[in-house]
Order: C-alpha cells, then structure tokens, then sequence
C-alpha cells in the first residue's frame, strides 16, 4: 500500500453469475470466486467510478472528479525529489462545488458506472488541464516547504486514472450533493453548457479467450496485456476487442521472467537527441563516440510498469544509457513469464523530460531549459528483457541496475 493513503475499493457483481465482487482500482481483470469466470474489465477511454447513492428521490446527475495516482517528480537544480500523488479534481467548472473528493472515495466501496449512464456531466476540464493543475499546486506546496527557488519544476505521471462521479441533483436552479442533501451551486445561467452530459464512456468484461487461436489467455489482475501461451502471442486489452501486440524480446537462456520496458524514439526540443552519440555528448558519458553511434538512433527506455520513482527514474537511465541490442520480434516463449505491463505507454513518455534532467551533463542546463522542453513522441515499441533473480532482486547484465523485489510489489499497488 501507498503509504499515508487508503486505496479505494470497488464493488461490483460478477456478469455472470451475479455474486458479489471486490475489487481493486487497478485490477484490469475480474475473477469471480463464485464460478471462477475470469473477464477482463475493458473501460473506455478511462474507468468511471460512482460514489453509490442507494436511493434518491430526485433524478440524479453526476458531478466528474478526475483521479490521479502515481508518481511524482520534482525537478530542482541539485537533484529531482520523488513521491507518491493521490488525489482527485473536479472536472468541470463549477462555483461552489468542491475542488476534490478528499477522502469520500475510501469511504465508501464505488461501483463502476454502467454502459449508458447517461447522466454524468460533461466536464470541460481535460486530463492534460487536470495534470497541469495538480502540478502548478504542488509546485507551491513544494516552495513554501523546501524553500526552492524557482527553478523547480513538478511533473506528474498518473498511472492510475480514472473518473470518480459524485452524485448530485438539481432543484430549482441550485444543485445539491445527492449524498448530504448540502447546497454545492447556484446555476446562473443553466444552460446547455452545464447540464450537456458526457457520453463518452463504455465498461465492458471480455472473456479471457485468446482472438487468434481461442485459448485460455493468462493476465494478471492489474496487467494491460494478456498472454496466450498456446499460439505465444501478447495482447492489448484496453482496446475495446484486444490487439495483437508486436513486442521485441532479447533471446535469454533461461531467465527467471521477462521485464517489460517501453522503447521509445522521440523528437526532443530544444536538445538534439537523435543518435546514440548526441546521449555520449548529452549525458558527457566516459566514452568517445564511434562511428556507428551516430547512426544508432536514441531509444528512450522506461519501465512499462510501475515501481518506486526513484527506481522508475534510476532504472529508465540505466536501461537508456546501456548499449541493449535490438531485440527480436517473434513469439513469446511458452516457458517464460512476463511481469505485468501494468503502466500504458503514454504515461511512460509523460516521464522523458524528467529523464532528461537525469542524463543532462551539465544538470544545470537542462534545468534552466526545462520550460522549453518539448518531448514528442515518434514510435514506441514493447521491448522484454530478461532478468534473473539474486536474493533480494532481479538483476540484468547489461542493465546495471538492480531491481528490489520489495520495490515491485510496492508499486503493483501505486
Ligand atoms: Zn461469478
Ligand atoms: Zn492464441
């Protein structure tokens, strides 16, 4: 568990036989203890969570509060601090309504909201605005505590999102929170603008049978990919039927399991980073660059998972800065295991600017930069390493960086 937070507990009932289901905000698959059906949880674009009202007398609507959960980083001259961000954040605009949930959603067990319910109201802050707020607050928090100058900047990389609605009504031309009967807001004007309703939204539970060959697949509770190890494919499950996964794997003799990392080449402004030889430069690395590290593109290596900070940031510089080999697209061997991708790509990239401050010989310049920077995505690939165990760790050769047991299990709970 996430130290000083309570998670949040979702009830809901197996589709299939009806019992009762308890389960986790990051659990992508429903496994029923009753008739033992397992389902993935499919929710698009991101799950949408309902604070319950057991009954009401007026028609409900629902008040949209994005949540974060995940990392964060602050970048400051002398080092980047980390830590853990749990909070949520009114998603529209609205006087008097609270700005955050507080501790309402562990109150309570949620339910997921329903394909078709029709009346959450459309937010008109995105996740990008949500983002953006949250770290211009714990940009202040963090001046007034550490006493920073202004060269800090905080960046957050939510790897748990979701929507969590809040019920409410309207009467007249106020709106009441549903659950306290409390006056929240005047609606001035009630227009169009206020009440549109977001329908954007769908929950689906898919069997766990594999599309190509109609086998069992194997998914861990909190992973985004599922494995079939009859025809030894990987599969996307937050599509709303699962896809095909391409993925390179580096060839291993036996190891313990396979570590996911997410491969990414990016366009990086205002520092040119396009080869293996800009990084040499760029990270003033111990090595004279050769003539093949000019034509080596740059890969961006970042974990596709979720663990500690520091060693989501430690282990993406290690992983970036070694000289992997390529990789091999195939099959995934029937024999290994795969470590949960339990953190999607476009997270992942959110954590590139960070990196940059790690690698950046001079730190100082990229601090001064920070502002500018700009980190465009061109192509991301799944890359699978292989990692054997050593007491306390998982450890790759050509990655010096040991991996603490103790620090994935912490973060299969982030
Ligand atoms: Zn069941
Ligand atoms: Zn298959």
């Amino acid at each position: 568990m996430v130290r000083g937070s309570k998670s949040i507990v979702i009830e809901h009932s197996c589709p299939q036989c009806g019992a009762p289901v308890n389960l986790q905000e990051t659990d992508r698959l429903l496994h029923c203890e009753y008739c033992r059906v397992k389902l993935i949880i499919n929710s698009n674009p991101y799950p949408r969570y309902q604070i319950p009202l057991d009954d009401s007398k007026a028609e409900v609507v629902y008040l949209p509060y994005w949540r974060f959960r995940g990392m964060a980083f602050s970048v400051g001259m002398d080092r980047t601090r980390t830590g853990v961000v749990d909070s949520t954040l009114l998603a529209l605009q609205m006087r008097g309504v609270p700005m955050t949930l507080g501790v309402r959603p562990q109150a309570v067990a949620l339910r997921i909201m329903p394909t078709g319910a029709e009346n959450v109201l459309r937010g008109s802050i995105d996740l990008e605005g949500a983002r953006k707020t949250l770290e211009g607050r714990l940009q202040r928090v963090d001046r007034i505590s550490q006493g920073q100058g202004r060269h800090s900047y905080r960046v957050i990389v939510g790897e748990t999102i979701s929507m969590i609605c809040l019920p409410a009504y309207i009467r007249g031309s106020f709106i009441y929170d549903a659950l306290t009967g409390k006056r929240l807001s005047h609606l001035e004007v009630p227009t169009d603008g206020v009440l549109n309703r977001d329908r954007h939204y769908r929950v689906d539970f898919l069997p766990t049978l594999c599309p190509n060959c109609g086998w069992d697949m194997e998914m861990d509770r909190d992973s985004l990919v599922a494995i079939c190890k009859n025809c030894e494919s990987l599969w996307d499950t937050t599509h709303p039927t699962p896809r095909r996964m391409d993925f390179l794997l580096i060839p291993a003799d036996a190891p313990h399991l396979y570590v996911p990392f997410w491969r990414i080449r990016a366009s990086v402004r205002p520092f040119p980073l396009r080869s293996y030889a800009d990084l040499i430069r760029f990270a003033n690395l111990p090595q004279v660059p050769r003539r093949e590290d000019e034509e080596r593109p740059l890969h961006f290596i970042l974990p596709a998972f979720k663990v500690n900070p520091n060693h989501f940031l430690g282990l993406s510089r290690a992983a970036t800065i070694s000289r992997l080999s390529e990789g091999e697209s195939g099959l995934f061997p029937k024999s290994a295991s795969l470590y949960p991708v339990n953190l999607p790509v476009s997270e992942a990239a959110e954590a590139i600017k960070v990196l940059l401050a790690e690698l950046g010989k001079p730190r100082k310049d990229v601090v001064l930069a920070f502002e500018e920077i700009s980190v465009r995505v061109e192509d991301a690939s799944l890359l699978l390493l292989p990692y054997w165990q050593k007491s306390y760790a998982y450890l790759n050769p050509e990655v010096r960086y040991s991996l603490p047991k103790a620090s994935l299990r912490y973060g299969r709970y982030i």
